[in-house]
């Protein structure tokens, strides 16, 4: 197994087997820098680029880590990644004393996670939201149309989705207030305008676009997984109030796009190789173009805790899986392009919500409470059908290996009064 001269603990989301990429803004001097993660340490992969660290390497011909983002890195495909990926893992080797034996370089481009602030790691161009949990999908169909019409017709044949607005993507540690809109009680005629009474997350996971696709130019089916760069946590948060009169006959609108967070490290679709798995069997077949032979899943542990202003720490109040979700990423990249639609560096596509079989794997408040009939019980005594205002949201995910880890880290946000 590979080691990195920087001490990693076993439980550690990034041992030298992850390598993830973000944006970070030393707080010293407030240089804006791409990154990689190792243990508790930001490595500075701008100022190794300017160095030149990376030099007559095929991916460094455009210099893509001397920029703000990581768009131009994602949109070289994966021979490029895969090239620089091995070359960062080389440098931090215990085995290479290049980096390892050179203190005055280790000064300048290994720094503590605690002198950092993480910034937006991509300018995302597009937003899709996906609704690929069978699970989540049967559950919210029950409770907003009853058992009878659960699952839509197409939903076994199509993976459906919406598109979702790119602007309120926001990071971890970004504080959301409640947001307010149109809201109709089952027994009033009219609808009144109102802070959302029932504030909700879902637990999700988004990948982002590498390479595009022009448009006209579906991405097949077998090419679909050279386009994924990589993986972060979601937050799609819901105003189920909102969402529930507005959503006939478009979709969601309001009730999704006041904020959407993701975690801060993106993990390469490379690193999570060793975790794959088969998916889920389907049934029915699918058709000829979303249908590759195989239905290709990872075993991405998803935990998600609460933590109200009244507790010292957070409860876990769910525990999912990617690996539970039906349609795959492959099958969601392919059906979201069989149209001609083109795909961006940086696009966002997430899941929805990944709800799985057990009761504490419902990825929503909506679905872990049943709309509230059966509120939460947190450990301070008080009690959850929604959100309250000043409720922390915590999300984390990662793979076990043996010994090691490879994971996202956290993605956190406070929810704060609404601005009425
Ligand atoms: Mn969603």
């Amino acid at each position: 197994m590979q080691v990195s001269f920087i001490k990693v603990s076993a439980d550690s989301h990034f041992p030298i087997q992850n390598i993830p990429y973000g944006v970070f803004c030393r707080k010293v001097d407030g240089k804006v820098s791409i990154g990689t993660r190792i243990g508790n340490y930001v490595l500075d992969l701008s100022i190794l680029s300017e160095m030149g660290y990376f030099n007559d390497l095929e991916f460094n011909r455009t210099k893509p880590f001397e920029n703000k983002t990581l768009n131009n890195f994602m949109s070289l495909g994966k021979d490029c990644w895969h090239e620089a990926r091995i070359a960062i893992q080389d440098l931090l080797s215990e085995d290479n004393p290049k980096l390892r034996d050179n203190l005055e370089v280790r000064e300048k481009v290994l720094l503590e996670i605690e002198n950092v602030s993480l910034r937006m790691p991509v300018d995302i161009g597009d937003y899709t939201d996906f609704y690929s949990s069978r699970q989540h999908a049967t559950n919210v169909g029950i409770m907003f149309r009853g058992k009878e019409n659960a699952l839509m017709p197409n939903w076994l044949h199509l993976p459906v989705a919406y598109h979702g607005r790119a602007s309120s993507v926001i990071m971890s540690d970004t504080d959301i207030h409640r947001p307010c809109g149109q809201v109709k009680a089952n027994d009033n005629t009219q609808p009144e305008f109102r802070a959302s009474g029932l504030l909700d997350f879902e637990l999700e996971v988004g990948f982002f676009i590498g390479t595009g696709n022009a448009l006209g130019n579906p991405i097949r089916i077998e090419e679909a997984e050279n386009h994924i760069f990589g993986l972060v946590l979601v937050n799609d948060w819901s105003a189920r109030d909102i969402q529930k009169w507005e959503y006939v006959p478009l979709g969601p609108f309001l009730a999704k796009n006041f904020a959407t967070s993701i975690s801060p490290w993106i993990v390469t679709l490379e690193a999570l190789q060793p975790f794959a798995m088969s998916g889920v069997f389907q049934e029915p077949q699918p058709l000829s173009y979303l249908n590759s032979g195989r239905n290709k899943t990872y075993d991405i542990k998803l935990e998600l805790a609460i933590q109200s202003a009244r507790m010292d720490s957070p409860q876990v109040i769910c525990k999912s899986n990617f690996s539970h979700l039906y349609w795959s990423m492959e099958q969601q990249l392919a059906h979201h392009t069989v149209n001609g639609c083109n795909m961006r560096p940086g696009d966002l596509l997430a899941s929805g919500t990944i709800s799985g079989d057990s009761d504490d794997s419902r990825g929503s408040m909506l679905e872990l409470t049943w709309r509230g009939d059966n509120p939460i019980k947190l450990s301070s005594g008080e009690e959850r059908k929604f959100l309250a205002d000043f409720d922390t949201v915590i999300i984390n995910g990662y793979c076990q290996g043996d010994g090691y880890r490879v994971g996202f880290g956290e993605l956190k946000n406070k929810i704060l009064p609404a601005k009425l």
